[in-house]
């Protein structure tokens, strides 16, 4: 056993609560694509007590309804007349965000539950504001299909002051949705654009405990626990230079740890000289390139020994937007890159 991602329980709980004091009026749309962002869908069962989930294609939504009988928000909607059927008999709300999928929903001979996606202003899915009111005339008579809600998604949530937050929730608050449900607030927008709460809030990256804005919020408890052992540890004399390419040299004598995670793990490559990993609790630093199976660490601040622990992100000292900052990424990405050679566990 090398590398362990230890997914918390309680901070799914924790973080689960803190959308409802945020959007105590809305329904919650527990956001669990790909894969959960990275915590595993298994290991996540906290946030089946949201109103609904929502994967982005139908092999989630497969591998998700054995676990949960919840209705299922399918972003992607369907294009074919299987995929509408596997849908359907998934227990799936259906997002209807391209033109081009109008007829496979209007043959459907079962219930279907829509989400209708208007582009206001993102231009990556939804359908154009004109289409919406012949859209609606054409399924208003429909024996099976049923509207749940209208729903839109933000391009710059994450930068609350951008002028295009304002624009695309004006825009939205101008289309005539009748009596459906509203949605367009992902985690950035729910923490900080409350008017557009709506009746269903969409967060996924503050259940994983992970902040959508450049600052790190306390609120939130992370959730997975990124750890590997120490394989090896040695001391570089002064003027030597650690891993592929030599890229660090000791300044003086330095004594290292080499720890059993690598970017075949998911640790991220690209992550820089300096990035912080937290051994015994103290914050210790990157040094040399990353390779496939192996960090080094510069641990002259304590006298870890093999077998001890470093933890490289998860943790109230070290949290994973540290670390993304590091590597000039974001939280997201590292949490869904966790490779599968990591073993995942749950944790309290
Ligand atoms: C992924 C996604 C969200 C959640 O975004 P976060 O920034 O992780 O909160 C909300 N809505 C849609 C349509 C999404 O695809």
């Amino acid at each position: 056993m090398q590398a362990v991602a230890a997914i918390s329980q309680s901070a799914l709980a924790h973080n689960l609560a803190v959308v409802s004091a945020h959007a105590p009026q809305a329904k919650v749309v527990g956001m669990v694509k790909s894969d959960a962002y990275g915590h595993h869908l298994d290991l996540i069962t906290p946030l089946f007590t949201a109103d609904i989930l929502a994967v982005s294609e139908l092999s989630e939504a497969r591998r998700l309804r054995p676990l949960t009988q919840k209705p299922i928000l399918l972003l992607s909607g369907v294009f074919t007349e299987k995929d509408l059927q596997e849908a359907i008999q998934l227990n799936c709300h259906l997002v209807f965000h391209d033109l081009s999928q109008l007829a496979i929903l209007m043959s459907s001979q079962h219930a279907v539950k829509l989400w209708i996606k208007i582009d206001t202003g993102m231009h990556r899915l939804g359908i154009a504001a004109q289409s919406l009111s012949d859209v609606l005339s054409q399924i208003d008579n429909h024996k099976h299909i049923q509207i749940e809600c209208i729903m839109s998604h933000f391009a710059c949530a994450d930068e609350p002051m951008h002028p295009k937050n304002t624009q695309q929730l004006d825009f939205f608050n101008q289309l005539d949705t009748k009596d459906f449900y509203r949605s367009m607030a992902n985690s950035a927008a729910i923490m900080s654009q409350v008017k557009s709460q709506f009746d269903y809030v969409r967060p996924g990256i503050m259940l994983y405990g992970a902040s959508p804005f450049a600052n790190i919020d306390e609120q939130l408890m992370p959730v997975m626990e990124l750890s590997a052992p120490i394989l090896s540890t040695k001391t570089i004399k002064a003027g030597e230079a650690v891993g592929y390419g030599a890229t660090w040299k000791a300044d003086k004598d330095t004594r290292i740890a080499i720890i059993g995670i690598g970017y075949g793990d998911g640790y991220p490559r690209h992550a820089k000289n300096g990035t912080p990993v937290l051994i015994n609790g103290t914050l210790c630093t990157l040094v040399g390139r990353v390779s496939m199976d192996l960090i080094c660490v510069d641990i002259k601040q304590t006298n870890a020994q093999i077998g001890d622990r470093a933890i490289l992100w998860g943790n109230d000292k070290l949290r994973v937007e540290t670390v993304a900052l590091h590597c000039q990424t974001i939280a997201y990405e590292l949490l869904t890159g966790v490779s599968t050679r990591v073993t995942f566990t749950q944790r309290a």
